[in-house]
């Protein structure tokens, strides 16, 4: 690939860590230049918009942070294992919202509850 990593950065278009990219650009066959964007959000930096790279050697394993490494093996685990409400009884889902009967209230199809009653 063409593309290179300059260095890490603070993207002031999606507030990320993330790293300052560049890669040639090309007007049809001819290259005109390189740009440089966002690993993040891929936001093309313009003349002057350029972020200045952090000066600290982060890693993409620093990047990510062991917090969102141990908050994986949760969405990770077996159906069976989850109390999620979407797999209650209790749970139904309408157009723009998610409802317990039980508890008559508006939930997370993530949430889970006390009172959980697996949906057969
Ligand atoms: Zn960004």
């Amino acid at each position: 690939m063409a593309e290179k990593n300059l260095g890490a950065i603070e993207c002031p278009f999606c507030r990320k860590n993330s790293f300052l990219m560049s890669k040639p650009k090309f007007d049809g066959f001819r290259k005109v230049g390189v740009m440089e964007f966002c690993s993040a959000c891929g936001h093309e930096f313009l003349e002057g918009e350029r972020p200045s790279l952090s000066q600290k050697k982060e890693t993409l394993e620093n990047l990510l942070g062991p917090s969102q490494k141990e908050s994986l093996p949760r969405f990770l685990g077996k159906k069976e294992d989850l109390r999620f409400c979407m797999y209650c009884e209790e749970y139904v889902k309408h157009p723009f919202t998610q409802r317990c009967m039980k508890h008559r209230r508006e939930v997370d199809a993530t949430e889970s509850c006390p009172d959980f009653h697996r949906k057969e």
